[in-house]
């Protein structure tokens, strides 16, 4: 007890001879962390990635606009509707935001949230409203559905694919939410190292974390709450940003100031992925089971840039490592990602 967190790393040095310097010798630095809570390993190595301009994506939104399902004139013709005893109407609506089933549902209960009727938003220009009615009709269909799932203890999951690069099938901004019993992979890891750190230590890994980080070479801001941080393990081969908030623990517990604190730091936090000429991500909202005693985890928000390696041979940003071997590879230092986004946090604040 009282021992600080552990920010673990080995550094790697690889020995080679150098083409590129007359094939003098040379050593190669790469790094491997470990995450403090999981123990789960992630690479920081350098990688050839030349900085190029991102589609042309006005046009991409143009091509898609006609057939778009989630567009005002076509979302009440061909999206689904939920049986009538689960939601009146068989949709929710809340703000410019409509949650609708998916038409591929993966779970018993599974949503999408059209978070706006605007078809396409640049990275720098997603509007906070967008985002806090996507994420309040997320929350009000999941206090909805809570009680319909494992008799009120399931979880419910909300992410966002933004872009093609994240895997996202549709331009038009959309968040999917699914209410589960079961619990994701990485989720249920994570939830079962929180238990063990609660037992082990007394007080919740959230708490330990936000006290060695805040302010250090990782943090990003904060506002209502909510912290951004630079994980020390990161995820993406571009690093990732991640919010926790302190005191909640699921999407349900979230307050409309939450919601809005959160949405703040989201936007301020795309416009410096932006500027750095990124224009897809994935997120994620990891929570504890809906109404979950004692508090082990606080929800947690991930935010992982998403690119093509080389755009014009369509080379993905994940491979075998992240696929196969479940190993996290960055070719960025978190501290160099906070740094830059610390940089955008403050220049936003100031508008
Ligand atoms: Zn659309």
């Amino acid at each position: 007890m009282g021992d600080s967190i552990e920010f673990r790393a080995e550094k790697k040095r690889a020995r080679l001879h150098d083409p590129r310097r007359g094939f003098a010798a040379v050593e190669v630095e790469s790094e491997v962390r470990f995450d403090p809570l999981t123990g789960n390993s992630a690479r920081i190595c350098h990688f050839a990635y030349n900085d190029t301009r991102p589609p042309d994506l006005a046009e991409m939104a143009a091509a898609t606009r006609t057939e778009c399902p989630f567009c005002p004139e076509r979302i009440e013709a061909v999206t689904p509707r939920f049986p009538e005893e689960l939601i009146a109407g068989g949709r929710l609506r809340r703000g410019g935001a409509v949650v609708f089933p998916n038409l591929f549902p993966y779970d018993d209960v599974s949503g999408v949230a059209a978070m706006c009727p605007e078809h396409f938003f640049a990275m720098d220009a997603v509007p906070t409203q967008a985002i806090v009615d996507g994420l309040a009709a997320a929350r009000d269909f999941l206090r909805i559905a809570a009680a319909g799932v494992a008799g009120g203890a399931g979880y419910g999951i909300v992410t966002w694919n933004y872009m093609p690069a994240s895997g996202g099938s549709q331009v038009h901004p959309h968040m999917q939410v699914v209410a589960t019993a079961s619990v994701p992979n990485a989720l249920r890891r994570e939830l079962a190292a929180a238990e063990a750190w609660l037992a082990r230590r007394g007080r919740p890994f959230a708490a330990e974390l936000l006290e060695a980080e805040r302010d250090g070479p990782r943090w990003i801001g904060e506002e209502g709450g909510i912290a951004w941080l630079a994980p020390f393990a990161p995820s993406g081969l571009l690093g990732d940003a991640a919010a926790v908030f302190a005191g909640r623990a699921a999407v349900t517990e979230l307050t409309d100031a939450d919601i809005a604190a959160f949405a703040n730091g989201l936007v301020r936090v795309l416009r410096g992925l932006a500027a750095q000429g990124l224009w897809s991500f994935n997120l994620c909202l990891m929570p504890d089971a809906f109404g979950r005693r004692p508090r082990r985890h606080a929800l947690t928000a991930r935010l992982l840039p998403r690119f093509y390696l080389n755009p014009r041979l369509h080379v993905s940003d994940v491979a075998y490592m992240h696929l196969l071997l479940e190993e996290r590879f960055s070719m960025t230092y978190p501290e160099d990602v906070a740094a830059r986004l610390r940089e955008a946090w403050s220049a936003s604040q100031e508008h």
